[in-house]
């Protein structure tokens, strides 16, 4: 049935039509972060273009909506590298928040300095166009110096607090945090560095949710990467290790979360390297990974259910 429906949307002209995981086959779709907007659905993802067995190429960023979870539209590129002046190249992993009827897209690219930075673009729409909110980074490579890496500086995650101040976490190696300014486009207060014990194994990509008065932080471990996750009663910690959250995804060194409530259900949103495509862009792997999608399920106690990685996906949401 569920083929039934999507041959029947494809031939009613309905775009970008998926089913199952991947739940993006029509690009190679990597770090997806979604937002809830109203009854909408909103993931906003990097573009994988390497050629088959090629390191990372990601020249844009794009963004899909869809309100039932299965069905996603695709819009123009609504940003990429070149929108930012600073930035020479490389549209890796960003997450977009609304504030105010605005949203925030904070994004990693390469800066002309040849390290990994932090920007963020602005829009009136969820679906852009974004431009650049200050016209430099957020976030340089000076600015934090807890390793010596060059790419320290990626994988911004953006959260508003029930109160309505806003944070962003981000990192590689070690995981960082700061307050911003109402304005969302500057820092109010130091850059601080999450302690390692309490992020147990932290590579990269952090995400912060909050359910009850409970923050989780999740976050990618080791490499190739899992996904582990902490929580913690204030969103400056301390946070208490909780173990893995999600085993490593098929076919692809890294994974990359994105945890969302929508009409009464959790979803777990990752990359992987599995999709087979025909279509003469050839298969997924490392560096040409795809979307996808599965429940998350909570325990009594407010710990998380390991997430189950499935081929089917999720069903549609009525
Ligand atoms: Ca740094």
């Amino acid at each position: 049935m569920k083929r039934l429906i999507l041959g029947l949307l494809i031939a009613a002209g309905a775009s970008n039509v998926a089913a199952e995981n991947p739940a993006i086959t029509e690009v190679f779709t990597a770090d997806p972060a979604p937002l809830v907007v109203g009854d909408t659905v909103y993931v906003y993802v990097g573009h994988d273009q390497a050629e088959p067995n090629q390191w990372y190429k990601m020249g844009e960023w794009l963004v899909y909506s869809s309100t039932d979870m299965v069905n996603w539209k695709s819009y123009d590129s609504p940003l990429k590298p070149t929108d930012f002046s600073w930035c020479q190249s490389d549209a890796w992993a960003g997450h977009t928040i609304e504030k105010d009827d605005k949203f925030y897209w904070y994004i990693t690219c390469h800066h002309k300095n040849n390290a990994k930075a932090i920007g963020v673009a602005v829009s009136d729409s969820p679906t852009g166009p974004f431009k650049d909110a200050r016209g430099s980074a957020l976030v340089t490579n000076e600015m934090t110096t807890a390793t010596g890496i060059s790419w320290d500086d990626i994988d911004p995650a953006a959260f508003i607090d029930d109160d309505g101040q806003a944070w962003l976490f981000w990192g590689n190696q070690k995981a960082y945090f700061a307050k911003l300014k109402p304005n969302m486009i500057e820092f109010d207060g130091p850059i601080q560095v999450i302690p390692d014990e309490q992020v147990k194994a932290f590579t990269e990509a952090p995400w912060i949710h909050k359910r009850g008065d409970t923050y989780y932080l999740s976050y990618a471990t080791g490499f190739p990467e899992k996904t582990a996750y902490s929580t913690a009663k204030s969103i400056t910690g301390p946070w208490t290790y909780r173990g893995l959250l999600a085993e490593g995804a098929g076919n692809s060194n890294t994974i990359h979360q994105g945890i969302i409530d929508f009409k009464g259900q959790s979803y777990f949103f990752y990359h992987t390297g599995m999709m087979q495509h025909n279509s003469g862009i050839g298969g997924g792997d490392s560096y040409r990974r795809s979307m996808a999608i599965d429940y998350l399920y909570y325990n009594e106690d407010g710990t998380l259910k390991k997430v189950e990685q499935t081929t089917e996906g999720v069903a549609p949401v009525k």
